[in-house]
């Protein structure tokens, strides 16, 4: 078909809507050319955006000092001495003044002269300056164009056209009417489609190119199904899609009315479906969706969100509104997760060769003992407040390797406990779990199950790190399958050894709100699913079909298969006679 593009369909649903390209820095470099007279107030408004950006850096210096420590802050002033270096604003301003660029478009420019400068250096220090310099070009065009004027400029649903997204786009977008989102970059298990599906909206990733093939304005479809992305389509094309899109909304709507049955399947088995969630709208997400309680809180997305840092009494703030907006039952707070493709700069700005391999995540926390003491300590408070009834707060640690790093764990929690105490603050009865999420905690599960009161299964990371395909790369996603019989057998393990220590196991990678793959975990025993508010409705929907003998009969003769390729076909054909209903809910 002209015009058709292929990536990874990575939330499920189709639209149809206007394009907008966001390139690597959020300048609009459209070529235009300022008159004479509208030189003055151009330099003007980038003078106000410089004023703006050094208020934040400055702020920024000052909280990271005092709650991170002042080498953790330098970072902030080499920001600002950027911004200070009369050589940067020289440039800009001649790019204004005498080429008569809109600021955007001259910042773009100076971006461009650096990078190709240090591309010719072999300097390691120097190349790492590039993105000092790209962190503050972005921070002085988010002050010129925030992301949210795009409403002003194109009316109507926009299919969002990024080359990557961060999660601290995503999160910028508020409330935006978005219809879809295509990625050049990620997979299914990225952040920004997490994000995505978060709120429901079709995405394609992986779509090689794109940005050369769209310009803003461009009709495109996003099928979320399959992972085609079409631009321009004829107009058949557009008005079938837009048929199929109307009936994905109807779909949406009609599952969602299921939202205050219980989840049962069709032989009376109940299901505990949970949330994750990055926010408050998550939470709120989470109980229009159904959802019995939060699995899952990435608390990450507070500090990526937060202007500078939370102290202890923000982030008890903070947990206390989030849990007062999740519905009842449990919410399961995760620490720090940083790291790998979520980083904030003060908590580390060397690049990594291998940044899923390095300082990430609980590493990274154990680096900064008293910043990680204060998030356990603002958890076990928030835990300890009884937020009503049915109620229950779990202290949820990611990435552990080794039974040190719990025993570890452990022990920080006991001192946050012992200090709470002398405070004369309550200490709530708070459960303490670990994600598995690398393939040694997987294969030592016996061992872990004996210090930690529940496992949360990372299948994301799990399924990264037992394929090793990076999570985030579309040439390696073929690799990157939670449906490879590899990855299976070291589920069905990691489930038997939880359920045989009888310590509550729940899963929280994306794939626990994946059809076919949630057949094949129900099979394996699991009964605790947390996911993406948006999928709560489909998952109960199909869960009303299953029968512990059917689902049986489907494990067994999967389990046989030898490849990745054969178990997707299989559970495809089992699905579409299980619950043919359910055609449109299925993505990658
Ligand atoms: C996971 O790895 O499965 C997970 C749920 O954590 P995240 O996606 O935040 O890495
Ligand atoms: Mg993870």
């Amino acid at each position: 078909m002209p015009g058709m593009r292929k990536g990874i369909g990575v939330a499920p649903g189709v639209a149809v809507g206007k394009a907008y390209c966001i390139h690597e820095v959020f300048v609009k470099a459209n070529g235009k050319k300022l008159s004479q007279e509208e030189v003055p107030a151009e330099l003007a408004r980038y003078e106000k955006a410089v004023k703006k950006a050094l208020a934040d850096l400055r702020a920024l210096a000052r909280k990271v000092s005092s709650q991170v420590g002042a080498e953790q802050a330098a970072i902030f002033q080499s920001h600002q001495a950027i911004l200070r270096d009369p050589a940067f604003g020289t440039k800009i301003r001649d790019g204004i003044s005498q080429r008569r660029e809109p600021a955007e478009a001259a910042l773009h420019q100076v971006l461009n002269e650096y990078a190709s400068l240090f591309a010719r250096t072999k300097d390691a220090y120097l190349k790492e300056r590039l993105s000092d310099v790209r962190d503050v070009i972005l921070r002085l065009s988010e002050h010129l164009s925030p992301l949210l004027s795009v409403e002003d400029q194109t009316s109507g649903p926009l299919v969002l056209v990024a080359r990557e997204l961060v999660p601290s786009q995503v999160a910028a977008l508020g409330r935006r009417e978005l219809a879809g989102i295509v990625t050049q970059g990620g997979g299914a298990t990225s952040h920004a489609a997490i994000l995505a599906r978060g709120r429901g909206i079709p995405a394609v990733a992986g779509v090689a190119g794109i940005l050369r093939h769209v310009t803003n304005g461009d009709t495109i479809v996003v099928d979320g199904r399959n992972g085609h992305v079409i631009v321009n389509p004829d107009s058949e094309t557009e008005s079938a899609y837009r048929k199929l899109q109307r009936e994905f909304f109807d779909l949406k709507d009609s599952l969602a009315e299921n939202r205050d049955q219980p989840a049962l399947t069709a032989d009376g088995r109940s299901i505990e479906r949970l949330a994750n969630i990055n926010g408050q709208d998550d939470a709120r997400a989470a109980i229009a969706m159904g959802a019995s309680g939060v699995g899952l809180f990435r608390t990450e997305y507070l500090f990526l969100a937060h202007p500078s840092v939370p102290d202890e009494e923000e982030q008890l703030a903070a947990y206390r509104q989030i849990i007062a907006a999740s519905p009842a039952g449990q919410v399961t707070i995760r620490t720090l997760d940083l790291g790998g493709d979520k980083t904030i700069p003060y908590l580390g700005h060397d690049r990594e060769a291998n940044p899923f391999m390095g300082w990430r995540s609980i590493r990274l926390s154990f680096e900064h003992p008293e910043f990680f003491m204060t998030q356990i300590s603002a958890i076990l408070r928030a835990g300890a407040e009884q937020p009503g009834e049915g109620r229950q707060v779990r202290l949820l640690f990611p990435m552990i390797t080794t039974l040190e790093e719990m025993r570890r764990v452990r022990s920080m929690v006991h001192r946050a406990q012992r200090r709470l105490h002398s405070e004369g603050r309550a200490v709530g009865d708070v459960p303490i779990g670990l994600m598995v999420e690398v393939p040694a905690a997987a294969i030592s599960i016996r061992s872990l199950l004996t210090v930690v009161d529940f496992v949360s299964i990372g299948s994301n990371d799990l399924v990264q790190y037992l394929m090793a395909a990076d999570r985030d790369n579309p040439k390696v996603s073929h690799l990157c399958q939670p449906l490879s019989p590899a990855v299976l057998r070291v589920l069905a393990k990691v489930i038997d050894a939880c359920r045989e220590a009888q310590k509550p196991v729940t899963l929280c990678g994306e794939m626990a709100g994946q059809p076919r793959a949630f057949v094949l975990l129900y099979a394996m025993g699991l009964r605790s699913f947390s996911m993406s508010p948006a999928f709560i409705p489909t998952i109960k929907e199909l869960a009303s079909h299953l029968t512990e003998e059917r689902t049986g009969k489907i494990y067994r003769h999967a389990m046989k298969l030898k490849t990745t390729g054969h178990v997707l076909r299989y559970m495809s054909e089992q699905l579409d006679q299980l619950a043919p209903n359910l055609k449109l809910m299925n993505s990658a």
